[in-house]
């Protein structure tokens, strides 16, 4: 498996959203769980691949210092980070196109709208990597399965700039929250993804914030989290649809409860492409 990582993806955002230091530690518990895994450098996102989804005023002001990032602030070395976050992103949707499965251990991407960050958000690496990969006529059409807790504002926000109706998007934020919804909504996985079954590629954002102990979150606990992922990887290859997958969201204040998440994402993962 396919994981696309360069230590210039990590800053510290001195943020109550541990998303940006999030990579390396991610990456640590895989590393010491699955020795398997193939790590892969990345390369950053160029300014101009940032402004194929964005306006070029937010992508310029923010990598020049003068508009605050999607944290809030304008610290040099968040900056820094973010070609390499997006770079992260399209790096695994490209090997995706070509193995059926690859990995991104970024977050941040989904509240980024066409001209401006918010919500620990600044640049929408999804979008980035879809627009890239279609201009490069590598696809014709693209799905973004989003199971953050909350609804991906930013991705509609820029699908309705840009008048994409080749970007098929789903935000289980928008539907779901509820303890009472989780065993439906895990059997509904493999109906909800047949939106996806003309698409040439699926960008899935493994949100770790809908945790029923997530503090911005609530409604699944760790074992239905897990059965999520083990649906969504196992309708995605029964579909034929290759998928890159991301982190997305995770708050509660022992990063370890994060990481197990992610680490059991990474699991089913694994058994479903082994
Ligand atoms: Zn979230």
């Amino acid at each position: 498996m396919k994981v696309f990582y360069s230590p210039e993806m990590v800053a510290d955002a001195q943020s109550f959203s541990p998303s940006a230091r999030k990579p390396r530690e991610v990456m640590g518990s895989w590393q010491r769980r699955f020795p398997l895994i193939e790590v892969i450098p990345v390369l950053p996102v160029t300014v101009e691949e940032l402004c194929l989804a964005h306006d070029p005023d937010h992508v310029r002001g923010v990598l020049s210092l003068r508009r605050a990032n999607g944290f809030g602030n304008h610290l040099a070395q968040v900056a820094a980070s973010l070609p390499w976050t997006s770079g992260a992103m399209l790096g695994a949707a490209r090997a995706a196109l070509v193995d059926g499965c690859a990995v991104a251990p970024v977050a941040g991407f989904h509240h980024a709208c066409f001209a401006d960050g918010g919500g620990y958000c600044t640049f929408n690496g999804l979008m980035v990597a879809a627009l890239v990969l279609r201009r490069e006529r590598q696809l014709l059409r693209v799905g973004i399965l989003d199971c953050d807790q909350h609804y991906g504002n930013g991705t509609t926000d820029i699908i309705r700039e840009l008048r994409l109706d080749w970007v098929e998007h789903y935000s289980a934020g928008a539907w779901w929250e509820q303890p009472a919804q989780a065993e439906r909504f895990l059997a509904e996985i493999p109906g909800i993804m047949q939106r996806f079954a003309a698409c040439d590629l699926l960008l899935y954002q493994a949100g770790a914030d809908p945790h029923v102990d997530d503090p911005l979150g609530g409604w699944l606990t760790t074992q239905q989290l897990r059965e999520r992922d083990r649906g969504v990887f196992q309708t995605a290859r029964s579909l034929g649809v290759p998928i890159a997958w991301n982190l997305a969201g995770g708050y509660q204040a022992n990063l370890r409860k994060v990481l197990d998440i992610h680490d059991n994402t990474m699991l089913e993962c694994l058994c479903a492409y082994a």
